[in-house]
């Protein structure tokens, strides 16, 4: 498999893609808390740690397997892939495990979609579907990598990518339901950077009304 010089993890896309403050502080400034969330998604993938490789009936079966994508500089370990007889040669399907159930975002779509990209990236030939497994409700979501969906990751590849690149860590922005299940808010202290931007503006908005009353004045 080929070596890339200092890769994006798969792992970053997801974590952009739910917050890029997130992303930064863990993969550039590489702070991590962990909190319920992160522990019990750990605990999940020692069931697919293990590296294994063995078939049954059509379908080759591989855990914990290397993934990368010279294109997007991406490298990441895939929890299943599954490569399935087809045609012309086995096709590969991506199955992640997850925690919880079901999101309203589309980080674990991305994550997998980013291993999408890697796998027809090394097998030449096109993954159009794959899977997230949920522990919580023990079910396969069916995920299809659509052009959107493609669109997506890559868009988020490179936005991740040139905000590494410029060591930059974005602002922080308060939003209750994201920010009260992140691992990061102690670090990050949402409310207080939202405050203190609010303060900012209502000051710089005071400033600017005391220049126009004196204008007026004049
Ligand atoms: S607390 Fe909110 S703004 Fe801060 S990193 Fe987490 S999700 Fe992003």
């Amino acid at each position: 498999m080929p070596e890339l010089d200092d890769p994006i993890p798969i792992s970053a896309l997801q974590h952009a893609v739910y917050c890029m403050r997130q992303a930064a502080l863990i993969h550039i400034e590489r702070l991590w808390e962990e909190n319920r969330f992160t522990a019990e998604g750990r605990v999940l993938h020692d069931v697919t740690d293990e590296p294994s490789d063995h078939r049954r009936h059509d379908v080759r079966r591989v855990t914990s397997m290397q993934l990368v994508c010279r294109r997007l500089n991406l490298a990441g370990v895939a929890d299943v892939v599954e490569f399935r007889s087809a045609p012309g040669g086995d096709v590969a399907f991506p199955v992640e495990y997850k925690r919880g159930k079901t999101k309203l975002h589309r980080a674990d779509e991305v994550q997998l979609c980013a291993q999408a990209l890697c796998l027809e990236e090394m097998t030449g030939r096109e993954v159009s579907e794959g899977a997230l497994f949920y522990a919580q409700t023990r079910r396969r979501v069916p995920v299809s990598f659509d052009a959107e969906l493609r669109r997506l990751t890559e868009d988020t590849a490179r936005e991740f990518g040139a905000l590494r690149a410029a060591g930059r860590t974005p602002a922080a922005t308060w939003r209750a339901a994201r920010c009260n299940a992140c691992s990061l808010i102690d670090l990050c202290r949402p409310k207080a950077a939202a405050k203190s931007a609010l303060r900012f503006r209502s000051r710089a908005i005071d400033t600017a009304l005391s220049a126009g009353a004196a204008d007026d004045e004049w």
